[in-house]
C-alpha cells in the first residue's frame, strides 16, 4: 500500500484515543476544566465505571455564549494564547484537546451559563445548540464512551474504573480541601466533602478515628512554598494511600519528591510501609513542565534538588521533634532549662509501692517528686508532676560527690599512708597534682612509685588513690574531682534499700546541676506524658 496522508477525521480518532484512554482520564480532564473555571463545588456522577455515563457539574464562571461554537474544535482553548504561554502554564488545561477528544470517543453534551450573561446555552457534540436558563456554571455529560472503539469497550473494566475514579476524587479532595466534592457511583454517594479544609476532609475520609497527622511547613525554599500534613514516626495504621502531591494545584506525581519523602522516613517507618503525606507545592510556573506526560499525571520541576534537600530536612525535623523511641529520635534527657517556673501539681493520684517507704521530695533543684522504687538494680524510678523520671544511680551519686568535692572539703588522715602507685599511673599522678588539692587530696614525698597520702576527700580512703588515678587515665574528660566522684560513686547493678535510694535522690535535689553528670551525660530521663501518649497511641 502506498503512503498517504490520513483523512482528518481518522487522525482525530487516533489522537483522541490517546488523550482519553479510559473513563478516569475523561473524568480528570472534565474536573480540570471545572477547577480552571474557579469552581468551589464540583459534583461528579458516573455509571458503569464511566463507560455509560459521566457527568461533571461545577459552579465555576461558565462559558460565554460566543465561545460555544469552538468548544469541540481541536486545539481550541481559552487558556493559552501563544507558544510563550506553554513555558509558564498556570491552568490545569492548556492543550484545548479534551472536549474535542471526548466528542470523538463519546456523546458529549454541555450545558452552561457564564456568570456575566443572563442566558445560558446547551450544546451537543452532534451540533445541536439551544439557549437555556440555568445557574452560572457548567455541566458536562458524556455518554457511551468508546462505543465506536469496540475493542476498548470489550476490555472495559467498570469496577476498576469506578475504583480509580473514586481514588482520583479522594486525592483531589485532599489537595483542594477548600472545594466541596461529591461523587456518585451508580446512584450512590461515594464521597462527599464540604470544603471545610484539609483536616475536615481527612476526618470525612477516615471516619470516626482520623489518624493524627502532623503539620508540614509552610516551608519557603528557593521560591517554592510547600505545606501539608504528614504522618508522624508512629502512624497508627498502615491504611491510606500514601503520598499525595500537587504542584500549582495539579494532582500529579513528582518522582524526585516522592523519593525525598521516602528518604526522610527511611529509618522511622518499617520497610515497605509508605507514610501518609499530603503536600501542596506552589512553585514558579516557569519552572514546571506539565507537558511531560500525556495525561499530565507527572510533572517535571526544574532544579528540583533545591527543593527536595530542604524538604527532607523539614520532614526529619518534624519527625525528630516527635518522640519515636527512647533510643531514637528525641533525647529524653531531663532538660532543667525548660522546667523553670513549674509549680507543684495539686492532684497527684495515689499509687502503690509495696515495701518502699516512698517519700515526697519537694525542696531543691528538681521538680517535686516521689521515689517509687528501683529497677534493674540500676535506676531509681520517681513519679513527678512532669513525668516519670528514671535516675541513673551511679551518675546521681557521682554528681552529689562531685559537688561536695568542689566545695573543697578535705579530711586529714590520722596517719599519713604510704601508697604504692603503679608505674603506668605515675605520669597521671604528676599531671593532676595541682587539681588534686582542690579536690581534697593531699600527698607528698612521692618517690619513684609511691606517695605519702596526708588527706583525702570526705568518705575516701588513701587506698582509693590508685583507683582514682586509673579512672582518670582511662577517662580523658575527667578531672581528678570527676574521677574521684566516679570512683567513689555507687556502682550500677547494685540493689539499693529504699532508705538509700531516697537519701540519694534527696541529695541529688540539693546539687546545683542534678540533670547532668560531671562529664556531661544525662543523669535523668524523663518519660513525659507527651512521650507516653505517643508511644502508647493514647490519643
Ligand atoms: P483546555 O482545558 O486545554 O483549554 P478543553 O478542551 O478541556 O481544553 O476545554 C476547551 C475550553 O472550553 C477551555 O479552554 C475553556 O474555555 C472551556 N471550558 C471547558 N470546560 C469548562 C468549564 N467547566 N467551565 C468553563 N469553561 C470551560
Ligand atoms: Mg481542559
Amino acid at each position: 500500500m502506498a503512503i498517504r496522508v490520513l483523512p482528518p477525521p481518522l487522525v482525530q480518532r487516533i489522537a483522541a484515543g490517546e488523550v482519553i484512554t479510559q473513563p478516569r482520564a475523561a473524568v480528570r480532564e472534565l474536573i480540570d476544566n471545572a477547577l480552571d473555571a474557579g469552581s468551589t463545588r464540583v459534583e461528579v456522577e458516573i455509571a458503569a465505571g464511566g463507560y455509560n455515563l459521566i457527568v461533571v457539574h461545577d459552579n465555576g464562571h461558565g462559558i460565554a455564549a460566543d465561545d460555544g461554537d469552538l468548544l469541540f474544535a481541536r486545539h481550541a482553548t481559552s487558556k493559552l494564547a501563544s507558544a510563550d504561554g506553554l513555558d509558564a502554564v498556570t491552568t490545569l488545561g492548556f492543550r484545548g484537546e479534551a472536549l474535542a477528544s471526548l466528542a470523538t470517543v463519546g456523546e458529549v453534551e454541555i450545558s452552561t451559563r457564564h456568570s456575566n450573561e443572563q442566558v445560558g446555552f446547551r450544546i451537543t457534540s452532534g451540533g445541536a445548540r439551544s439557549p437555556i436558563a440555568r445557574q452560572a456554571g457548567t455541566t458536562v455529560t458524556v455518554r457511551q464512551l468508546f462505543s465506536r472503539y469496540p475493542v476498548r469497550r470489550e476490555a472495559a473494566t467498570p469496577v476498576t474504573e469506578a475504583r480509580a475514579i473514586r481514588r482520583v476524587l479522594t486525592h483531589l479532595a485532599l489537595i483542594h480541601p477548600e472545594i466541596g466534592w461529591v461523587l456518585r457511583i451508580d446512584g450512590r454517594v461515594a464521597l462527599l466533602t464540604t470544603g471545610g479544609g484539609l483536616r475536615d476532609v481527612i476526618a470525612t475520609l477516615e471516619g470516626d478515628r482520623p489518624r493524627h497527622l502532623l503539620e508540614v511547613g509552610p516551608l519557603e525554599v528557593d521560591g517554592a512554598c510547600i505545606r501539608g500534613l504528614a504522618d508522624g514516626p508512629n502512624p497508627a495504621s498502615g491504611r491510606g494511600d500514601g503520598i499525595v502531591l500537587s504542584v500549582n494545584g495539579r494532582l500529579c506525581d513528582v518522582p524526585e519528591i516522592r523519593r525525598a519523602i521516602a528518604r526522610a522516613y527511611a529509618d522511622v517507618l518499617p520497610r515497605q510501609r509508605t507514610p501518609r503525606v499530603i503536600l501542596t507545592i506552589e512553585v514558579d510556573p516557569a519552572r514546571v513542565d506539565a507537558n511531560v506526560h500525556p495525561a499530565k499525571e507527572r510533572v517535571a520541576i526544574h532544579d528540583v534538588a533545591a527543593i527536595t534537600g530542604p524538604l527532607v530536612d523539614e520532614l526529619r525535623t518534624m519527625l525528630g521533634r516527635t518522640a519515636h523511641s527512647v533510643s531514637g529520635q528525641r533525647s529524653l534527657a531531663l532538660d532543667l532549662g525548660r522546667l523553670t517556673g513549674m509549680g507543684v501539681a495539686e492532684d497527684r493520684s495515689p499509687y502503690h509501692a509495696d515495701g518502699w517507704q516512698t517519700r515526697d521530695i519537694s525542696a531543691g533543684s528538681l521538680p517535686a517528686l516521689r521515689v517509687v522504687g528501683q529497677i534493674a538494680d540500676t535506676l531509681i524510678v520517681c513519679e513527678s508532676e512532669i513525668g516519670t523520671l528514671l535516675i541513673d544511680q551511679h551518675r546521681a551519686h557521682e554528681r552529689v560527690i562531685y559537688e561536695r568535692l568542689l566545695a573543697g572539703e578535705s579530711v586529714e588522715a590520722d596517719e599519713p599512708a604510704r601508697i604504692a602507685i603503679p608505674p603506668r599511673l605515675v605520669s597521671t599522678l604528676e599531671a593532676c597534682a595541682i587539681d588534686a588539692q582542690q579536690a581534697g587530696w593531699r600527698w607528698s614525698e612521692f618517690g619513684l612509685d609511691d606517695v605519702l597520702v596526708t588527706a583525702t576527700p570526705p568518705e575516701m580512703d588513701p587506698g582509693d588513690l590508685p583507683g582514682v588515678l586509673a579512672q582518670l587515665a582511662t577517662e580523658p574528660k575527667h578531672d581528678i574531682a570527676a574521677a574521684t566522684a566516679c570512683h567513689a560513686a555507687l556502682r550500677k547493678r547494685r540493689p539499693l534499700s529504699p532508705t538509700t535510694a531516697v537519701a540519694l535522690v534527696e541529695a541529688l535535689t540539693q546539687t546545683q546541676t542534678p540533670a547532668t553528670c560531671p562529664h556531661g551525660q544525662p543523669i535523668i530521663l524523663n518519660l513525659d506524658r507527651d512521650f507516653l501518649e505517643r508511644q502508647f497511641g493514647w490519643r
